[in-house]
């Protein structure tokens, strides 16, 4: 099959609003003709449910959840990207799209990230008029901070509660849909399968989580937002319940998985401490606004950080990064931050940990200054590791924090199964093999407020469909193999819980394919992925019935799918011979250790198709062509 990304034709300022203009549009009487499924109600689903309900679709919405907003995106803590340039600081639309595709690292499509930062400045606008409480400074306008892998301060910020603020705006909107009748809101549903007839998608089967019966929905489109994958990793600083499921079910149903190893390690979270730990805890991005980074010159140095004087500090970032300083991109940041811990400068118990240290900013700003800014990041800290970091440095470590990689789609967000669309993190395109910070959010809502609300317009007008309803007999197998899977999962009876394998997927995951990946270790994954996947469905274990409230069968069916899934990460992070932003293969650095491209040979997103249970995916490229930025060696010095 020949990957269409479907790019308009002309000047890429002009690309959007001449596809604007002729996308064909569905008259306003004929909007309510047509249903829409829309699964997942974080930024991207809530803000597309609410836009198409509004605009007269008739819309079901789906999410895991007991509510809409417990959606992970309410835990987005930093700020979200806009070219406003309101600092004028030199700021524009096309310098928002450079730094884009540059911190991408040269992996994401042009046109996409063009049209992401034109629209970013209208998500500011959308969203102050829903009354989103951003920061404002003292004659009151919008306030902004700077995030990595930028030089000047576009980050639009709701102290560090970003995300809440935004999904209480696109829940509001939602809410006002579902009170007058255009949105049916389906929460404690999961979806486990997608229903295709005739190359169409035309509908799901979900399972309802409170009494455990599946459900069939028909629609004429489908529009998945059920977020990243980052969990395969067990420890990452996702919501517990984000899951890859919904989007490898659509996988194994003909839709394309793009560039599945591209994975953000932060470089700013409370380390590991102990082998019980489930969860992770981000330290905002925009913490690297004040706070400096630093390890001690001498590993074997182990004072307290405050008996360590200022000559026998490494201040590894500012040094090797003049220009950019603490704030380059997450990838350059983490890998410095392993690089010095693998000398061992790591600082704590463990030694896996380098200091963020704010008494400077401290002494130049004063307290109050950044308990205003941070204080709420600061007292989360204190609350995990009982210490108080206006008095001492964070201590912090890289971990998993988002995912690059996702379902393929062309310029209008539909992926390889005509009808199903693909936004926010569940799809791979905008950020290429890095994502700068304070870019999901917006990508989230460009997404859903502002590009599926026309693109979605311009399929139903122009395709005709048969009349399938949920008693379709091929509805009724998708729902029978659904059915068979639960059934198989209780049968099992084995000895280890599903928790037990999640944990040793995640330490294989990370040991091999995590920040620094080599062929050997990759080869090792696959066949110890391949072995785990066999013992999970002969020894694990999960109690209760599927006629129930039951978490475990609930987290089996996705611990399966990881466990599929983590291998064609593997085969993905195998297949392609260079590093490039979080893809990190050690045979291929520059002398200064950074990631070395290969334009020549790799200047694709790999598409992978799914051929059948015991036949490996196959591989599609999307050639990447770059016409408004030059590829180069990406460098923060
Ligand atoms: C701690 C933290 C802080 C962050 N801070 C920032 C920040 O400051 N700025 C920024 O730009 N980005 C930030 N991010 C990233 C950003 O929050 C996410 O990328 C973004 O919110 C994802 O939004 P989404 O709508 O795509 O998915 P999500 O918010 O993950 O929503 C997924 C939805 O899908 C539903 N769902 C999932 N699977 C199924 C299924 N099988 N069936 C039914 N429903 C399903 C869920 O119930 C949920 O409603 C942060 C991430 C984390 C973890």
């Amino acid at each position: 099959m020949q990957l269409d990304a479907k790019i308009p034709g002309g000047p890429i300022a002009e690309k959007w609003d001449r596809h604007l203009f002729e996308l064909k549009l569905v008259n306003p009487a004929n909007k309510r003709k047509y249903d829409i499924i829309v699964v997942g109600t974080g930024l991207a689903g809530g803000s597309a449910s609410a836009t198409l309900a509004e605009l007269g679709y008739n819309v079901k919405s789906f999410c895991i959840h007991d509510s809409p907003r417990r959606a992970h995106s309410i835990a987005a803590q930093g700020g979200i990207n806009a070219a406003k340039n309101y600092p004028n600081d030199g700021d524009s639309i096309w310098r928002l799209f450079y730094d884009t595709v540059k911190g991408g690292d040269f992996r994401a499509r042009e046109a996409n990230v063009y049209r992401l930062a034109q629209i970013s400045n209208d998500i500011i606008d959308h969203c102050v008029a829903q009354g989103i409480p951003f920061a404002r400074d003292y004659g009151g306008l919008l306030a902004n901070r700077s995030f990595g892998g930028a030089q000047v301060s576009r980050t639009f910020y709701a102290r560090g509660q970003t995300g809440q603020q935004l999904l209480l705006g696109a829940y509001s909107a939602l809410s006002r849909q579902i009170a007058d009748g255009n949105v049916q809101m389906f929460p404690r549903r999961e979806m486990l399968d997608l229903f295709v007839i005739n190359g169409q998608a035309r509908g799901i089967v979900v399972r309802n989580l409170i009494n455990g019966q599946l459900e069939r929905h028909d629609a004429h489109a489908v529009v998945l937002c059920t977020g990243g994958y980052g969990n395969v990793f067990f420890l990452s600083t996702n919501a517990m319940a984000s899951n890859v499921t919904a989007a490898f079910r659509a996988y194994k149903k003909g839709a394309f998985f793009a560039n599945p190893c591209f994975t953000q390690i932060h470089p700013t979270c409370v380390p590991v401490h102990g082998t019980y730990q489930s969860k992770l805890t981000l330290m905002s991005e925009s913490l690297r606004n004040d706070g400096r980074v630093w390890v001690p010159k001498n590993p074997a140095d182990k004072r307290p950080s405050g008996q360590i004087p200022e000559a026998e500090r490494d201040y590894f970032l500012e040094e090797k990064y003049p220009s950019f300083g603490n704030l380059v991109p997450r990838d350059v940041a983490s890998r410095n931050a392993k690089e010095q811990c693998d000398m061992g400068k790591g600082v704590g118990e463990t030694g896996l940990a380098v200091y963020l240290d704010f008494a400077d900013a401290i002494k130049r700003d004063t307290k109050a200054v950044i308990e205003k800014k941070y204080g709420n990041l600061f007292q989360m800290y204190e609350k995990i590791t009982g210490e108080n970091p206006y008095e001492r440095p964070m201590r912090i470590y890289p971990a998993v924090h988002y995912t690059m990689g996702g379902l393929w789609v062309d310029y209008n967000l539909m992926s390889t199964i005509d009808g199903l669309f693909v936004m926010g993190e569940a799809n791979f395109s905008d950020h290429g093999a890095n994502r700068l910070g304070a870019s999901a959010l917006m990508q989230g809502l460009a997404d859903g407020y502002f590009i599926i609300p026309y693109t979605v317009g311009g399929y139903l007008a122009g395709t005709e469909f048969a009349d399938v309803t949920t008693d379709h007999g091929a509805f009724k197998e998708t729902e029978n193999d659904a059915q068979s899977r639960l059934t198989r999962l209780l049968a099992i009876n084995g000895k280890r819980t599903v928790d037990d394998f999640h944990k040793e997927l995640g330490l294989v995951m990370w040991d091999y394919c995590g920040m620094a990946r080599n062929n050997d270790g990759l080869e090792k994954a696959r066949h110890l992925i391949q072995q785990l996947r066999a013992e999970f469905w002969e020894n694990v274990t999960v109690p209760g019935t599927g006629q129930d409230f039951n978490q475990s069968l609930e987290r089996a069916g996705r611990v399966a799918d990881y466990l599929e899934f983590g291998e064609l990460m593997v085969l993905d992070a195998l297949a392609r011979q260079e590093s490039c932003g979080g893809h990190f293969n050690e045979a291929y650095q520059t002398k200064g250790h950074e990631a070395r491209r290969d334009d020549e040979n790799f200047c694709y997103a790999a598409a992978w198709e799914y051929t059948g249970k015991e036949a490996e995916p196959q591989v599609h490229k999307e050639p990447l062509i770059f016409e408004n930025v030059e590829l180069s060696q990406r460098s923060y010095k």
